[in-house]
């Protein structure tokens, strides 16, 4: 709980009125979630100096999403203040765009992917087609090193822009990154504080806007029928193990259909959890223990989550 004075300590840091005791089931792809103590959309950078250091002072724990696409939020909620970028936070500047074709873009981490990829087909810069149809957030992809079709963020991230309390904002460049898949490795500072994306340097290149439009509609024209429609859910909920993939190893234990509460494994796509109504964090937690326990005795390979919790 936050007090009173600290509440209106907070009020008075951004523009945005602050959403106390905020739902967070809308806030997230699968519709599941209880209350946060606080939700604030952060507008500029100023704000978020403002909230750390005043989070720092309070105690205060906090935590940044971005659209909510990969994450299950618990049912009680969130005992601190969730943070999400606002629309001055979430712009797309040309920074080059050379004689030989090479592209550098910054983008800040609130722009929707969508956004970005649109952006990118209308001026004809090739590098993010493999993004055509993931949601969520620049900085969420980031994060969870978002990737589809052999191609994933790592490969176009030049150099990011991150904010922590200790060092405030860092440009971090390439060599000073780490991803594996769909991780981003060093995204905690050495006091072991979360970094925030603020933006990322993309690098593309000039193609022809054509075959991008052609190559981002054919991988949209794919997940058609191959992925769950209708109901909520957050994408690949289990990471495929190396070599492996995780939706033909939950399909191979015989577990499509399978329901805990109103939580299934889809019947479309194994690897998918779906919401098919009113389901809890708690009904998709138990149908992951199920969907664990039973895939490790069926191939004796262990599968972790993708999906993130709050
Ligand atoms: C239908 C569907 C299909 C999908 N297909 C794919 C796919 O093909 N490939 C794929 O990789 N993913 C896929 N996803 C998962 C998801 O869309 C991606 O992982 C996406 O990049 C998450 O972005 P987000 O903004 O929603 O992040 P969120 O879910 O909001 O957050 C994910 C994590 O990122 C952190 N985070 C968010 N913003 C920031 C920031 N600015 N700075 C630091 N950390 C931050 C959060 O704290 C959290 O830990 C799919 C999801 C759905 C629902």
């Amino acid at each position: 709980m936050i007090n009173e004075k600290t509440k209106q300590a907070l009020s008075k840091l951004v523009e945005n009125p602050v959403q106390w005791d905020c739902p967070l089931a809308a806030y997230t792809s699968f519709g599941i979630g209880g209350v946060a103590d606080a939700l604030i959309i952060v507008d500029s950078r100023a704000e978020l100096a403002g909230l750390f250091n005043s989070f720092a002072n309070n105690k205060l724990e906090y935590r940044f999403i971005g659209k909510g696409t990969n994450i299950l939020v618990s049912d009680a909620g969130y005992r601190g203040v969730v943070l999400l970028f606002g629309k001055s936070l979430s712009k797309i500047v040309l920074l080059e765009e050379s004689a030989e074709g090479n592209v550098r873009v910054r983008v800040d981490g609130g722009c929707s992917l969508a956004k970005l990829l649109g952006w990118c087909m209308d001026s004809g810069y090739s590098g993010l087609e493999f993004t055509s149809g993931i949601p969520g957030s620049l900085g969420g992809a980031v994060a969870m090193n978002a990737g589809a079709w052999a191609g994933e963020m790592a490969d176009v991230i030049d150099s990011l822009t991150v904010f922590s309390n200790t060092n405030k904002e860092e440009l971090l460049g390439r060599d000073q990154l780490e991803f594996v898949y769909r991780k981003w490795k060093n995204n905690r500072n050495t006091n072991n504080e979360e970094r925030v994306v603020l933006s990322a340097d993309i690098v593309l290149k000039k193609g022809d806007k054509e075959t991008i439009r052609a190559t981002c509609a054919e991988y949209r024209e794919k997940r058609k029928g191959k992925q769950p429609k209708g109901v909520q859910n957050a994408g690949s909920f289990f990471k495929n193990p190396e070599g492996d993939s995780a939706g033909q190893l939950i399909d191979a234990a015989g577990l499509k259909g399978l329901q805990c509460g109103d939580a299934m494994v889809s019947p479309v796509h194994a690897n998918f959890l779906v919401n098919t109504g009113s389901a809890t964090a708690k009904d998709v937690k138990e149908l992951m223990n199920i969907v664990v326990e039973r895939v490790k005795k069926n191939s004796g390979i262990e599968l972790k989550p993708e999906v993130h919790f709050l």
